[in-house]
């Protein structure tokens, strides 16, 4: 039985699906600048989360949204929209810049070896969605207008501070003077901004007679309502949502649709980088480029990711990802030994009284993944279940299954290379017995551009892989 903590109800709770179909929606990246490792955290536990959910035999319906628009630096209804920004950094246009770094996020989930989502959903493209949402938002009486924009009036929605526990007196209390004066709460929010005369926005759209584009929390309810239909069974996003984003999509998507928007949500929580924050002024914003450029994989950044829990806050240290990267040398040279067992390398010259060949096949528990999986079952708990991998003696039926939870690339990084390499380990053993030991050593060389060494053992020599 799979249990998710679930934001709403701050509750562990068992997940039971609303209909046949798991229905999903992950807010997605704002794509206007280069992404770096701390972007790939969230969408790693939800692709783990998606994985679980299929391993435990359900269908699950995914969708995605890509913010192109709405999506302003200040993280409120203040200063520049980022795809704006981004366009004068790089001398684009806004669409341009949203194309680019729509492709490079997308490379890059292929790289982390993400299921893709069954609907990848680009702001931009739900604009007359995200009108009739405001029509009825207004219709419905929970909006008002401002010379900036349409604003959603959060005293009119009841439960507005339920879900994060908001102290709505204390907000407006601390709100500042002269803050968009024609604002009646300060928890209120644009559902649709009007661009001012002489403001550069490239992207707009005309609505209420005049050129605008919509708030940033728009997109996640009309994208939900027009692709999945509300409620869903799962929203996730991270910590930083719950407050402000999370909050105000819950409001809107009740006043346009009168509908409660997600029966579970779960939140992931940060990464900081040497115990500090990610940032370019603290030169710590790596990309899955600058990894690799230090020998570490993306899947061996992966593999850091799920050794901790999504709900904790994680430190990355270059330390503990070439323990993480070790950790999954570790696992792929316990398949190739299971290859080997299967089929053994045969010396030229074995003592008769010699285990011949390599480790003996070992008969695994016929739990060895059931174990596993009950550990991810609980609330997602990839720790502990690298834990179990760890001290279990698992065989290759159980590494493809972990393979489907996980999605590491363990069995595809980890070719049976026996057939390949055993002339080779005979040549080696051969020299050795005529002494000539330039010859072995090259042969050692030539293993290790391979990717393999090898290994004596009472049974013969195994090989292993070095990368
Ligand atoms: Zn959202």
């Amino acid at each position: 039985m799979l249990k998710l903590y679930n934001t709403a109800s701050r509750k562990l709770e068992a997940f039971k699906p609303l209909g046949e179909e798991v229905k999903i929606y992950t807010c997605g990246p704002t794509v206007y600048s280069e992404p770096h490792i701390g972007n790939y955290a969230a969408y790693t536990y939800w692709d783990l989360l998606v994985r679980a959910l299929k391993v435990n035999g359900f269908k699950v319906k995914r969708v995605l949204n890509l913010t192109d628009v709405g999506h302003l630096v200040s993280d409120g209804d203040e200063g520049e929209d980022k795809l704006e920004k981004g366009a004068e950094r790089e001398g684009k246009t806004p669409f341009e810049v949203a194309d680019y770094y729509i492709k490079v996020y997308l490379d890059n989930y292929a790289k982390m070896e993400f299921l893709p989502a069954d609907v990848v959903a680009r702001a931009t493209y739900y604009i007359e969605a995200d009108m009739r949402a405001v029509d009825l938002m207004t219709e419905h009486g929970f909006t008002y207008e401002t010379t900036d924009g349409v604003y959603f009036d959060t005293a009119k929605f009841a439960d507005y501070a339920k879900f994060a526990r908001l102290d709505l007196a204390g907000l407006q209390a601390g709100a500042r003077v002269g803050f968009s004066s024609e604002k009646r709460n300060a928890s209120d929010f644009a559902v649709w901004k009007f661009i001012q005369p002489g403001e550069k926005h490239a992207m707009r759209w005309d609505y209420l007679g005049r050129p605008g584009y919509p708030g940033w929390h728009l997109e996640c309810s009309t994208i939900i309502h027009e692709v999945l239909g509300e409620p869903i069974d799962i929203h996730t996003g991270g910590v930083d949502h719950i407050p402000v984003h999370h909050s105000n999509e819950i409001a809107q998507s009740y006043a346009a649709y009168g509908h409660d928007l997600s029966r579970f949500w779960l939140h992931c929580d940060f990464i900081t980088i040497d115990g500090q924050k990610i940032s370019k002024s603290l030169g710590n914003t790596y990309t899955l480029e600058d990894l690799e450029k230090r020998g570490f994989s993306a899947m061996d950044y992966k593999m850091w990711l799920l050794s901790g829990h999504y709900q904790g806050t994680r430190n990355f240290t270059f330390d503990s990802l070439e323990a993480a990267k070790n950790r999954r040398l570790n696992w792929r040279n316990r398949i190739a030994s299971l290859l080997q067992s299967a089929g053994p390398v045969a010396l030229s010259s074995p003592k008769i009284d010699d285990n011949f060949g390599g480790p003996p096949p070992s008969a695994p528990p016929a739990d060895g993944f059931d174990k596993i999986l009950s550990a991810v079952n609980n609330n997602l708990n990839s720790a502990e279940a690298f834990a179990i991998i760890d001290n279990s003696e698992l065989g290759l039926d159980d590494w493809q299954k972990i393979d489907e939870l996980f999605g590491l690339r363990l069995i595809a990084d980890s070719p049976d290379l026996t057939a390949e390499i055993s002339g080779l380990i005979r040549e080696r053993e051969e020299a050795r017995e005529k002494k000539d030991f330039a010859r072995a050593d090259e042969i050692r060389d030539e293993l290790a551009r391979r990717g393999v060494t090898l290994k004596d053992t009472p049974g013969g020599a195994v090989w292993q892989y070095i990368k």
